[in-house]
């Protein structure tokens, strides 16, 4: 498809965005700097440097012990609530604890012991390490009697077999633990079908919302998800290492059991008591004390994200991705690059990966010359991650322009070709 390549047109793109007014509420010192990694670190809100000098200085700083009291103790779900509205989920089911990991591990090893009779885990290739990481470990720790049935991608090396994963399904399994959008391709499942088919043979479903919340629509209630995850350190800016969310279906509420008996679980935390006693809400999941500064800072993200609106977010968010791809067809991919991500925008998240034998050493010449900061996921895939609430068109124009310029002048081969730790 042939797209116009001026930059007036990626200008005239964001003149009509709806958007456009978030970007300023972000922290940018550098106007020059291209950001294309809020999928794995979201941008900096205005407003969070100043919440959390509040923090530290009044409530900390003078307020002490008595902050507990005065809203540090119902933060994690107070400030759940709020993640919930983006998450399609009713009030009562989102808590703010711990990592995307160890929420994993909760809800993994409370669902598989829900349904004892059943032997058979199902998830697939592409999803995050952690979480087949995690899968395992709840094996080995019950005793190693499960299957875990890892479906891989497909030929194109981008997508799932809906079909075959339908199949795998069956009235043996006891949980199927899935990404809702992959990590590196950006593929992104029809949760409300898979969800369905999951109970229809009686198994429990894991949604990990990682690359999805903030990004793409999520509608737990209706799609009647047993038990989700997710990070809220990537789309929703929450600030590095910022503690996860997690949510568990009120109908698992008082059934579904936490391995981790922890005293912000139990029904009276305050009353000290010798014995555990589970509490039947979302509550019994937190574990122990919540990191409050990490916590806080949380909170004005969400609320940019609530203020911009999920639909609106997901319009732009295809734009951008859409928009992404045409100029890659025109200006990439005659230079040796292949798409790793979906065309058809209804299967696709918020970012889009760009494959290139070459694809590391590129990654870092884009980093350390052009001023494009993407990130680089093995073997090959550059991905560019497009975070509806700040990323504009010309982010997007300028990021293919410098792409092209360094292919042009092959200012990556004076790199090594050996890996660094982080990227
Ligand atoms: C980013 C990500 C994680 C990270 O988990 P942490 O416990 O925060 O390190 C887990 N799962 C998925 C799908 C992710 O994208």
């Amino acid at each position: 498809m042939s797209v116009d390549t001026t930059k007036e047109y990626a200008l005239n793109l964001d003149r009509q965005d709806a958007l456009a007014e978030f970007r300023g509420r972000f922290s940018i010192t550098d106007p020059e700097l291209v950001y294309m990694d809020g999928n794995s670190l979201g941008r900096l809100p205005k407003e969070t440097v100043d919440l959390l000098a509040k923090v530290i200085q009044q409530e900390w700083g003078e307020q002490l012990i008595r902050s507990w009291g005065a809203g540090w103790f119902e933060a994690p779900i107070r400030i759940g609530e709020k993640i919930a509205r983006l998450v399609g989920a009713a009030p009562g089911q989102v808590a703010i604890s711990d990592s995307t990991t160890i929420n994993l591990f909760k809800l993994s090893m409370a669902a598989l012991q829900l349904l004892p009779n059943r032997r058979k885990i199902v998830t697939d290739t592409p999803n995050f390490p952690t979480d087949l990481y995690v899968l395992q470990g709840c094996n080995n720790l019950l005793g190693g009697t499960f299957q875990i049935e890892m479906l891989p991608v497909g030929p194109d090396g981008i997508t799932v077999d809906q079909q075959a994963l339908t199949n795998a399904i069956d009235e043996d399994t006891v949980l199927v633990s899935l990404s809702h959008v992959h990590f590196k391709s950006g593929f992104l499942y029809d949760a409300q079908a898979i969800t369905r088919r999951c109970h229809e043979k009686g198994a429990l479903v894991l949604w990990d919302l990682s690359h999805s919340a903030g990004a793409v629509p999520v509608q737990l209630d209706d799609w009647d998800a047993d038990f989700a995850v997710g990070c809220s350190y990537k789309y929703l800016n929450g600030g590095p290492g910022a503690p996860a969310f997690l949510y568990v279906n009120r109908r698992w509420q008082g059934k579904a059991l936490s391995p981790i008996w922890g005293w912000f679980g139990d029904r009276s935390p305050f009353r000290f008591d010798l014995e555990y006693h589970p509490a039947n809400d979302i509550r019994q999941f937190i574990a122990g004390t919540p990191s409050i500064l990490s916590l806080a800072a949380i909170e004005p993200g969400v609320d940019l994200l609530l203020e911009a609106g999920m639909d609106r977010l997901r319009t732009k968010s295809a734009a951008l991705t859409g928009y992404m791809i045409d100029l890659f067809d025109n200006l990439l991919s005659p230079l040796g690059f292949t798409l790793g991500t979906p065309r058809d925008p209804a299967r696709r998240g918020s970012h889009v990966s760009i494959r290139h034998p070459e694809g590391y050493r590129i990654n870092r010449a884009l980093i350390e010359e052009m001023k494009v900061v993407p990130d680089f996921r093995e073997p090959d895939n550059i991905r560019l991650g497009l975070a509806p609430i700040y990323t504009s068109f010309q982010d997007v124009w300028e990021t293919v322009g410098r792409l092209r310029r360094l292919m042009i002048e092959g200012r990556h081969l004076k790199y090594p070709p050996d890996r660094r730790m982080v990227t």
